[in-house]
């Protein structure tokens, strides 16, 4: 009996150790899979069209509701020095997928992507995109909503890492066809509200065209639903989601229940709309409990489009919009969320859509692409630990042509485009010199009285177009002027 009953208790013993080296834990999922878990969180990014870094109520905003965003950026991190790669869409996405300025990926500007389909005509496939990286490391990937790398089979988001794709293929104002011009109806009535029929836009599933023209009424609505409905069927699994809103580019459409809410106007409804949907989709992370498992990153392609006047949004104190490189063009409202992770606060470091791909192959665990130049940062540090960020630099490019240099606190221009749409370029006889952080309207050239950062900028400027290797594309397309 005795025998037995140490038999017994070896056995159990045995079936103990045998448990505790498979790491079951109490909900029967394996520690192994949780660690993997762990090691390989949910990335959601939510990226807005033509969104200006003074439209959230938490950057600024007095009129625009934005309680979810509001409540995202105190949970998280809320960066007020974060930069895209460039002031209008198509090489501002370009260089957040690929981790490199577009004049190396061959994406400068949105006529690459739509005037061009022979030479050019979309992200070209040897550059190596977020969702190929993480799809090479086990990730589901996902995009709901607007594209704007390329349109032709070749270029579309299936062919470029993406499992699944529903969404515009570009710009929401391509394709018009009849009605008004928006600018000159905006002018006459500011609570001008389009017409769908105007814009000859298709919606998408994967490479079928399913809809069109596209109900753009239901635009922000549909890509919140079909986005939850994502995480929801991938929930077990890690997923990359990637949504770009076509919102607040014009013609701006907001769903029945948004429209005539907000004292800012329509503009202040489409916002308020695609806050909801921020708060829908942070809602349905806690519900599934992937709040901890996830990260969300919140920003813009570019500033606002200023011509557009109330139908366009704001750069808040910063200098122009959309289509520049001064600040408003190019600095945008960025928010980091993964609770429990994140160390909660306002960055003042700098930061770039260009780093995601070195920050998500970092937290995935994936490899960084090979045999290229990156432009790219791992930003963890600041965002898991209390270190700087490595980002001390930011080269303000737009189309093939460099034009502005931020190293520090100083930004230098050689050129600029003046005004509030894309102004007449001029080639500035002595460059100008601007200390952002005391000075972040761009109001006071202080060239005369700082030399030596003048003439080190300048020489940063001349390293960097040095070490410009540009796309072969780049060479076979005519930049357009
Ligand atoms: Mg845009």
């Amino acid at each position: 009996m005795r025998s037995t009953l140490v038999a017994f208790f070896l056995i159990w013993l045995e079936l103990i150790c045998l448990y505790s080296a498979e790491g079951f834990s109490a909900n029967g999922v394996s520690e192994s899979e949780g660690m993997n878990r762990e090691a390989k969180p949910n990335i959601i990014v939510i990226f807005c069209d033509d969104l200006g870094w003074g439209d959230l109520g938490c950057f600024g905003n007095p009129t625009i509701r934005t309680p979810n965003l509001d409540r995202m950026a105190s949970e998280g991190q809320k960066w007020t020095q974060f930069y895209v790669a460039a002031p209008v869409c198509t090489p501002s996405r370009a260089a957040l997928m690929t981790g490199r300025y577009p004049i190396r990926n061959g994406m400068t500007s949105a006529k690459r992507a739509v005037l061009f389909p022979d030479s050019g005509g979309g992200l070209p496939p040897d550059e190596i995109t977020l969702a190929e990286m993480l799809k090479e490391t086990g990730y589901a990937t996902g995009i709901v909503g607007k594209w704007h790398l390329g349109h032709l089979p070749q270029y579309l988001p299936t062919s470029q890492g993406f499992d699944s794709y529903f969404g515009i293929p570009y710009s929401n104002d391509m394709d018009k066809i009849g009605g008004p011009g928006y600018s000159a109806e905006v002018r006459k009535d500011t609570s001008y509200y389009p017409e769908i029929e105007h814009y000859n836009v298709p919606l998408m599933r994967n490479t079928q065209i399913i809809e069109r023209p596209a109900d753009q009424n239901t635009l922000t609505k549909r890509y919140t639903e079909e986005s939850i409905r994502f995480i929801e069927d991938h929930a077990a699994h890690p997923f990359f989601l990637y949504l770009p809103h076509s919102m607040p580019h014009i013609p701006l459409f907001a769903s029945e229940n948004f429209r005539g809410r907000s004292s800012r106007g329509l503009y202040g409804d489409v916002v308020e709309e695609l806050d909801a949907s921020v708060g829908a989709i942070l809602d349905t992370l806690r519900e599934l409990k992937l709040d901890t498992k996830t990260l969300v990153v919140f920003s813009s392609d570019n500033g606002p489009w200023l011509s557009y006047e109330t139908h366009g949004g704001s750069a808040g104190p910063l200098r122009a919009g959309k289509g520049t490189t001064f600040e408003g063009g190019m600095r945008v409202p960025t928010i980091f969320w993964w609770p429990g992770k994140i160390q909660p606060g306002t960055k003042q470091d700098l930061g770039s859509t260009l780093d995601f791909m070195a920050t998500f192959t970092a937290i995935a665990g994936g490899e960084l692409p090979e045999n290229r130049k990156l432009d790219s940062f791992d930003l963890s540090g600041v965002l898991f630990g209390d270190q700087e960020s490595p980002r001390k630099t930011m080269f303000y490019w737009t189309n093939a042509k460099l034009h502005a240099i931020r190293s520090g606190p100083w930004k230098l221009h050689v050129k600029m485009r003046e005004a509030v749409n894309y102004g007449k370029e001029s080639e500035l006889g002595k460059p100008e010199l601007y200390h952002l952080e005391k000075d972040i309207s761009e109001k006071y050239n202080v060239a005369d009285k700082y030399p030596e950062a003048v003439e080190s900028l300048l020489k940063s400027m001349d390293e960097h177009l040095l070490d410009i290797d540009p796309h072969e594309d780049m060479l076979a397309i005519p930049i357009p002027k």
